[in-house]
């Protein structure tokens, strides 16, 4: 028998249930889950989407557990959670080391407690059980609708305007793609073992190619080979971290060259390196807005699954980017009328909306 500790945080209801995923982690605190769950909160507020802020996690290291023991795990931690989950009350997602598995797990679980199958009780599931087209790649399309949208209140022309992405993963391989799609031209990428650089543009199937044989975007034929360092101090248009928090530091905010930083990541950027940032007059789309793409799928995951009818990947890619670009004009109109730099614009829509609420509703009982 073995005891593990577990944790649900609601950070806030005032705007709808709570929404957030759930992490499992060796090293993952009370404290950690409290600051993730009001992330959530504010970044379900800017995206005006009807949910409050929640996260959870289980301390654990999946990386040394059998499935059958990540099973009997999530199962005991979803009994223990029943009372606060459900569509209208709580609804969980996948975050780090959990994924689509351990969704449907929850899904089955607290359907078999109270009766019937409820699949809008998670999001992240799996598509043979009530998930959403187009959940896979949301985030790294959010990223990019914002930035077309920068790029054009900027006067940057689309056509070969240069972009360097930290991260070749979920949200940075996705954004890769597409932002080759539209016509901008991707310079350099990198993993956790670093990057690769070819100022005419990456041949980005081939380097997608050389990843999936090599397990590294380093040594790709196509490119010459760089630092993740190296990688942040580009010169480009567009800088995405989309890999690792606190990348852009004090120590090397200044070297950063390009005119745009899409925080792909959550919390890429320091505090501190914000201010260096901002004197440099670099245009930051902040992570609760840039990333936000995936918890707005979600959002249209719950409200396929309650609804039980299913959109195409085309209804989903369009109500997505509705949401992106009004979320974004949104946050830019507060940036220009106040005067202050996105992420504060960001933080006084999302903040003012769940104050709003607060207030609108009143204090009870
Ligand atoms: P992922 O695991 O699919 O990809 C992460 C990538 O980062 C990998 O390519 C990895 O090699 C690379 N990486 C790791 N360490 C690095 C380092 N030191 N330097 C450079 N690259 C490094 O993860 P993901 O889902 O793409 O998430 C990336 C970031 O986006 C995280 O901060 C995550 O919290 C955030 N995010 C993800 C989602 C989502 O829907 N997946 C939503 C919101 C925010």
């Amino acid at each position: 028998m073995r005891i593990f500790t577990g944790y649900r945080v609601h950070h806030s209801l005032d705007r709808g249930p709570a929404k957030g995923g759930i992490r499992y982690h060796p090293d993952v605190t009370l404290d950690e889950v409290k600051a993730l769950a009001m992330w959530m909160t504010w970044k379900c507020a800017v995206v005006n989407i009807p949910f409050g802020g929640a996260k959870g996690a289980v301390v654990c290291n999946p990386k040394e557990m059998s499935k059958g023991e990540l099973e009997r795990l999530t199962r005991r931690y979803t009994t223990e959670l029943m009372i606060f989950l459900g569509p209208e009350k709580d609804i969980p997602a996948p975050d780090v080391y959990t994924d689509s598995q351990t969704m449907a797990w929850i899904m089955d679980t607290y359907s078999m407690n109270v009766g019937y199958s409820v699949p809008s009780v998670v999001t992240g599931k799996p598509l043979s059980i009530g998930g959403s087209r187009g959940r896979e790649e949301a985030t790294g399309r959010g990223v990019v609708l914002t930035i077309l949208e920068a790029i054009k209140e900027l006067g940057i022309p689309k056509e070969g305007a240069t972009v360097a992405v930290q991260g070749f993963g979920n949200v940075g391989g996705t954004a890769v793609r597409l932002l080759c799609r539209e016509g901008f031209k991707v310079v350099a990428v990198s993993d956790s073992h670093g990057g690769t650089y070819n100022s005419h543009g990456l041949d980005v199937d081939a380097l997608s190619e050389h990843k999936r044989e090599a397990g590294t975007v380093v040594g790709f034929p196509g490119g010459e080979d760089i630092t993740n360092e190296e990688l942040l101090a580009l010169k480009c248009d567009v800088l995405v971290p989309a890999a690792l928090e606190n990348q852009i530091t004090e120590e090397n905010a200044d070297n950063v060259q390009a005119k745009i930083l899409a925080e792909g990541a959550n919390g890429p950027t320091t505090p501190e390196a914000d201010l260096i940032l901002y004197d440099k007059g670099v245009f930051v789309i902040p992570d609760i807005l840039a990333n936000a793409g995936g918890v707005t799928v979600s959002y249209f995951e719950w409200v396929q699954s309650i609804q039980e009818f299913f959109w195409s990947e085309d209804e989903v890619n369009a109500r997505l980017k509705d949401i992106m670009v009004r979320s974004f004009h949104e946050v830019y109109d507060v940036h220009r009328e106040e005067k202050v730099d996105m992420r504060l614009a960001a933080y006084m829509l999302a903040v003012g909306r769940v104050a709003e609420a607060f207030h609108t509703r009143g204090l009870y009982p």
